[in-house]
């Protein structure tokens, strides 16, 4: 199991990635992974500190918004030109995906520097990557670093807080699903993984009255629980603990839906629905998150009625292998919306 070895959150955490780097050994070279306004937002400011340590670094600019296989491949090409000691992502989900598996495919470690708290990927050792066939997570390698800085965080809009919320509190359905598999299916459930994965949405559910637009305190929260998502997973050595059927729903809905939302507020969304399924008190899920701003409807997420059903119906196939409520219970259309309209997803 890789876990991180360096992890900072806080104010100005950026300004310790030079002393990190060094006492992690790394020098001499350095490459930066990020996004053109994330470079300008806190890329530029790193490269500098770095060079003022001595250290060689480049920049590689993702430039297209969705993380796909030919930006993994174009990465992977500048760290074998430069063969750099350490990779670093700086940017928000999709950066830090793509620098996640580019390096691990070249071998060469990884810091992860989010912008945004929109989902657990900025800990975990899996990247979502367009292109690969699958519309789910792969593994790629653990950061060896993570550095989250609130100040640079609380910048990006407050809808990616939100879908981080939402994200986190998809872990209470995802263990249920893990415990379920482990009973029908006889799946290895970690006893241990399992509760961190919950405990990181109970910390956040009791802390939730913190978590608002220009809150550093709830936002440390948020940082907290996601970071042990991540390492969970990298515990687990997979996404099982924090992953589960209100997942499938997301990735379903990045399949078939015109404009797919954040996946944070997606799964949110699947989180009120698959507790509904499994009996847990979905009214309490709806009321938490409303309460840390993040959308429970299919109208907030901006999706219409028909893919909300549509991605019901079809998100057990997305992972036959992954046993979770919907493969138990796979839904009819006309059950997926009675679903959707008892939980108040569908108007
Ligand atoms: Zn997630």
């Amino acid at each position: 199991m890789q876990l991180p070895r360096e992890v900072i959150v806080g104010r100005g955490s950026v300004e310790f990635v030079g002393s990190i780097c060094r006492s992690l050994g790394f020098t001499k070279s350095a490459l930066i992974i990020t996004g053109e306004v994330t470079f300008e937002v806190a890329g530029k400011a790193i490269k500098e500190q770095l060079e003022g340590e001595g250290l060689r670094v480049e920049k590689h600019v993702i430039t297209s918004n969705m993380p796909s296989i030919n930006d993994v491949k174009a990465c992977e090409e500048k760290i074998r030109r430069f063969k750099p000691q350490v990779v670093l992502g700086v940017g928000g989900g999709a950066k830090i995906d793509i620098a996640k598996l580019s390096s691990a495919n070249q071998g060469v470690p990884f810091i992860s520097i989010p912008t945004t708290a929109s989902h657990d990927g900025i800990s975990s050792p899996f990247a979502s990557i367009k292109g690969l066939g699958k519309p789910y997570s792969l593994m790629a390698q653990s950061p060896i670093a993570i550095i989250a800085d609130t100040d640079i965080i609380g910048r990006a809009p407050y809808r990616f807080i939100a879908s981080g919320c939402g994200d986190v509190i998809a872990k209470l359905t995802a263990v249920k699903d893990w415990k379920l598999a482990h009973e029908r299916k006889n799946e290895y459930y970690a006893q241990y993984t399992a509760s961190m994965s919950l405990m990181s949405a109970h910390h956040l559910v009791e802390n939730s009255h913190l978590i608002r637009p220009n809150s550093e305190e709830g936002l440390r929260v948020l940082l907290e629980s996601l970071i042990s998502c991540g390492i969970a997973m990298a515990i687990a050595g997979s996404s099982r603990p924090c992953s589960g059927s209100e997942h499938l729903f997301s990735h379903a809905l990045d399949l078939i839906a015109p404009k797919p939302a954040l996946h944070g507020e997606q799964c949110g969304v699947g989180t009120i629905m698959m507790a509904y399924l499994h009996g847990l008190d979905w009214k309490r899920i709806v009321d938490y998150l409303r309460r840390v701003g993040a959308p429970t409807t299919a109208e907030e997420i901006g999706i219409e009625p028909k893919y909300i059903v549509e991605a019901l119906v079809i998100a057990p196939r997305i992972r036959p292998e992954r046993y979770t409520i919907l493969h138990e219970r796979p839904l009819s259309h006309e059950e997926a919306l009675a679903l959707a309209k008892e939980t108040g997803v569908i108007g």
